[in-house]
């Protein structure tokens, strides 16, 4: 029988604000829709965290066995540098700096989207559609709007009425915002601006003759607005309703917003039923974003080149750090952060490596059933993997016992411990053994720092001819040493 007959799982929906029982539409399948990224850049460890919030999700609700339609675009067209409807596409910004094709950005960043989210054991999305490769269903969707009323034409450009549909519909329910309250708190429009309102939004935008992503339409030569993709996407490959819909908390206003509006403006009726927001990483304190430079790369931490962390880290080191906080909760990057995971990631692993040799008894000691509806109980609770994770930590616990032989277990809890733990270790949260991590990051550390040690000891003696070789030899292997004011650092390559 499929798991998810016998769980009740629930999901904080942003648009009701509640928790609620999830029910999809059809019985055993689920449509998920998550936001992909924007292709101009290297995905920054915030970018990353969001996905894996999404990636946790689609793994429970597999594990659940349902059948999941996960659906992740990739934005290479139409998202502007404002994050609204002024200034360049972000992507052909980057391919006039690199004096490069648009196409070639996309390719490149997408190459390293997708290196990135393999190195952190992401499982791939049923479809990774591109906006570009879309154009034509937006276009078909604008032609709706327009019909409907919602929409009206200006040189060129088409943009959404957000006052006329606000007159039916609820602009501003998923941000808990009023159509009234933002026009009274924006500026007026200028002679020069074509929109009615200053909240409208695009949804085709004329190209003017520099900018070369341009697609014909029946307004001429231009590319859709970025809130666009995603309702047509959706739509194509998940219906006109669907279930979950995904992105990070900034993506709320306006995005998910003009995607709420584009649907029920065509439509009729709302697009998703379980709006899910994942929370942002911060650094020092502050959102980390690609903008103000606040952001560390994935690659920057696993090999330790950064100014920030005192260590490399592997990625499952990284994953698990990101697993120990709720999807819902700000998580702040640090190297105490980093190093306590460190530890706690290799006492699971630790654990998970002498279950196999414990001695079994005729009784358990420890109640097993209870302890698994436990982990099920966290994990039904909106995904709470830091409660999932307190529990493993208590099967960790009763497993040092057992193995002293201060608690029992028989034969079939045995066997019930080891599934679970594997199942919610590796299939849910999607940590893999520190060998298939391809770093044994604590040991390594330590090894390196032994070497650090006995270089600093050939210097004080004075025997240069050790300490380096100590150093080139390590450099060989790809690890460079680093003289500091605070002493020797080291980073891998
Ligand atoms: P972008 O490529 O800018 O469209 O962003 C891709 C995804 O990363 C979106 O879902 C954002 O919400 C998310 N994101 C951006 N910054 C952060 C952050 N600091 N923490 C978590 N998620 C973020
Ligand atoms: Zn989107």
């Amino acid at each position: 029988m499929q798991l998810y007959k016998n769980q009740t799982l629930k999901v904080s929906n942003s648009l009701s604000g509640k928790k609620e029982v999830f029910k999809p539409i059809n019985e055993g399948h689920v449509g998920m829709y998550v936001c992909g990224p924007t292709v101009y850049s290297n995905v920054h460890l915030g970018n990353c965290r969001t996905f894996m919030s999404f990636d946790m999700i689609f793994r429970y609700l597999k594990h659940l066995d349902f059948k999941v339609r996960y659906v992740r675009n990739i934005t290479d067209a139409g998202h502007l540098v404002d994050d609204a409807d002024d200034g360049e596409d972000k992507i052909a910004k980057k391919a006039r700096l690199e004096k490069i094709e648009p196409m070639e950005v996309v390719q490149r960043y997408t190459v390293d989207f997708h290196n990135i989210l393999q190195k952190f054991n992401f499982l791939s999305p049923s479809i990774e559609p591109t906006a570009t490769g879309h154009i034509i269903e937006q276009i078909e969707i604008i032609k709706d709007i327009l019909n409907k009323g919602f929409a009206y034409e200006i040189n060129g450009s088409v943009y959404f009425d957000v006052k006329k549909f606000n007159e039916k519909h609820e602009y501003g329910k998923l941000s808990g915002r009023k159509l009234e309250d933002m026009i009274s708190n924006t500026r007026e429009l200028t002679a020069q601006d074509e929109k009615r309102n200053p909240q409208d939004f695009a949804l085709w935008k004329k190209a003017e003759p520099q900018h070369i992503m341009r697609w014909p339409s029946p307004w001429g030569d231009g590319f859709p607005g970025w809130h666009l993709e995603c309702t047509a996407m959706s739509t194509k490959y998940l219906g006109e309703t669907f279930d979950i819909h995904g992105g990070g908390m900034d993506l709320k206003f306006p995005h998910h917003e003009c995607e709420i509006a584009q649907a029920e403006a065509s439509n009729g009726h709302g697009p998703v039923n379980y709006w899910l927001h994942a929370n942002m990483l911060t650094m020092n304190g502050k959102k980390m974003a690609k903008s103000t430079g606040n952001n560390i790369l994935p690659n920057e931490i696993f090999s330790g080149e950064n100014s920030i962390l005192s260590k490399p880290y592997a990625p499952s080191v990284v994953r698990f750090f990101m697993m120990q906080a709720h999807y819902t909760s700000i998580l702040d990057l640090s190297d105490e952060a980093l190093l306590a995971s460190e530890k706690g990631y290799q006492r699971l692993m630790d654990s998970l490596g002498i279950v196999d040799s414990l001695q079994t008894s005729k009784e358990s000691s420890i109640d097993i059933a209870a302890w698994k509806k436990k982990c099920y109980e966290a994990m039904n609770d909106d995904f709470n993997t830091p409660i999932l994770i307190a529990n493993l930590f208590e099967a960790v616990k009763n497993i040092n016992l057992i193995k002293e032989g201060n608690e029992t277990i028989s034969a079939k809890d045995l066997t019930d411990l080891k599934d679970t733990m594997n199942s919610f270790v590796f299939d849910v949260l999607g940590l893999e053994r520190t060998s298939d991590a391809g770093l044994d990051s604590d040991k390594l550390s330590g090894v390196v720092s032994l070497l650090i040690q006995m270089r600093e000891e050939a210097r004080a003696n004075k025997d240069f001819a050790t300490s380096d070789s100590i150093r080139d030899r390590l450099a060989a292997l790809g690890i460079q040493l680093k003289d500091g004011k605070e002493g020797t650092t080291f980073s891998i390559s």
